[in-house]
């Protein structure tokens, strides 16, 4: 026998399940809600993290979803600091740090990501951070305040954004990354080109094409060292080196698992009346027309007010194109729609000398992603063109021309 009984269960103290929470509410829904979460705070925003909240811009309330206050007056259980041990999907029971069990009707796992953790020689030196949560920001502004060098290990958003961000404070910034240009992985090397030199005009070092081989230290780290042989003498190091699904919940208790928990286009897993969402989440896009699973702010959002919705009898297909954005200080602010995984023609629209453009991804002629520094009218063609499959090919001339108007394409 459980100890007790939830009509909602929410496992995951961030985005995905707090978004499910309100939409539940929002919708009238009159069953119990419990939200566990491991972290001491109530669900909270992570983009502030690497960006204000780093920089001493913000404080934590500021990245509340909901004030604390917002979870009881909603009739929200909010058990935070608190770990969901195991999932029994057969009882459909849930066991609780602590040893209390909760029997629940319908479930949502909203476990996030972990990042990769780096095994080099001289990892276990002191200085070496990773980024998550408040805790590992707080951490590195310590370290930061007086360091003559922070070297960031990592070309992709993580690594830029906490460049900019600490170099904005004043701290000198060198980021190695194993690409050969900054955020060229996702937006390809001639956009990337472009944020680089926001970054290096704004001192940042970029040292692209590099492997790390080493951290150096005398029990602190002193210096990262490459596979090349370039050794940066450096007081404390920031890793942005990608994150993957934190599948291992949902794993233990037999669900389908693959590069994430495993979900049909409804967002439900391979258990009847059990849903997942955010980054946890790899499910099957009608738009993209395979399997999709990605670290988006607003994606967690989303899928977690989608989830509301079916676990209160919608069953829709999730059909939201993935949105993301990143900002390099105030130096430059990026919106991107996709995600283009890969792509054969680049189509540029707009001024990049002037600061405000956007890259049209192209895959046998359909929209594959969109890139928009300054140009958010752009974004919202190309994900109506992304969703919709419109022939892009033959409005090529159009999207290059930056003064035509596109809303009649398709
Ligand atoms: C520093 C940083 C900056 C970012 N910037 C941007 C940005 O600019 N733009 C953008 O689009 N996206 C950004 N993201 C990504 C975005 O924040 C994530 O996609 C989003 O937070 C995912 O929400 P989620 O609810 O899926 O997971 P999370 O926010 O990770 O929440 C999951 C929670 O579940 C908890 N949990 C895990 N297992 C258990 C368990 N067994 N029991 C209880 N609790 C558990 C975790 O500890 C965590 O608190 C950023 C992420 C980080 C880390």
């Amino acid at each position: 026998m459980a100890d007790r009984e939830v009509d909602f269960l929410l496992v995951g103290g961030g985005m995905a399940s707090a978004h499910c929470a309100k939409e539940l509410r929002g919708r009238g829904a009159e069953g119990s809600i419990l939200l566990v979460g491991r972290e001491p705070e109530p669900p909270y925003e992570r983009p502030p993290i690497s960006k204000e909240y780093l920089r001493g811009d913000a404080d934590r309330a500021d990245a509340y979803v909901e004030p604390p206050s917002w979870y009881e007056e909603n009739g929200v259980e909010l058990a935070t600091a608190r770990n969901v041990m195991s999932l029994d999907p057969e009882a459909r029971t849930a066991k609780l740090q602590g040893g209390e069990e909760v029997a629940f009707g319908k479930a949502l796992i909203a476990t996030g990501a972990l990042v990769n953790i780096l095994r080099v020689e001289g990892a276990e030196n002191e200085g070496i951070h990773y980024l998550r949560a408040f805790g590992n920001a707080d951490a590195i502004r310590a370290d930061a305040e007086g360091a003559d060098r922070v070297v960031l290990i990592g070309g992709s958003y993580i690594g830029c954004e906490v460049a900019a961000s600490l170099t904005a404070q004043g701290v000198e910034c060198a980021i190695v990354a194993l690409e050969d240009v900054a955020l060229s992985r996702t937006f390809g090397e001639k956009a990337g080109r472009w944020f680089q030199r926001r970054l290096e005009e704004n001192g940042v070092e970029f040292h692209g094409g590099e492997e790390l081989a080493a951290f150096e230290g005398d029990g602190r780290v002193r210096a990262v060292v490459t596979a090349s042989g370039l050794s940066l003498e450096c007081d404390a190091v920031v890793v942005g080196a990608g994150v993957r699904a934190d599948a291992m919940l949902a794993q233990r208790a037999g669900l389908e698992v693959d590069d994430g928990i495993v979900c049909d286009s409804k967002l439900r897993t391979s258990v009847e009346g059990i849903y997942a969402a955010g980054d946890c989440c790899s499910y099957e896009s009608v738009v993209h027309g395979r399997r999709l699973r990605v670290e988006h702010w607003d994606v967690a959002m989303q899928q977690g007010t989608h989830v509301a919705r079916n676990m209160l009898g919608d069953d829709a297909d999730y059909e939201v194109v993935p949105y993301f954005f990143s900002d390099l200080a105030d130096w430059a602010s990026l919106e991107y729609v996709g995600p283009a995984h890969e792509w054969d023609e680049e189509i540029w629209r707009g001024d990049p000398d002037g600061g405000e453009f956007s890259v049209w991804y192209l895959k046998d002629d359909r929209v594959a992603g969109c890139l928009s520094v300054g140009r958010g009218e752009d974004l919202a063609e190309a994900r109506r063109m992304l969703a919709d499959r419109v022939d892009a090919g033959a409005a090529r001339e159009a999207i290059a021309d930056a003064g035509s108007d596109l809303s009649g394409l398709g």
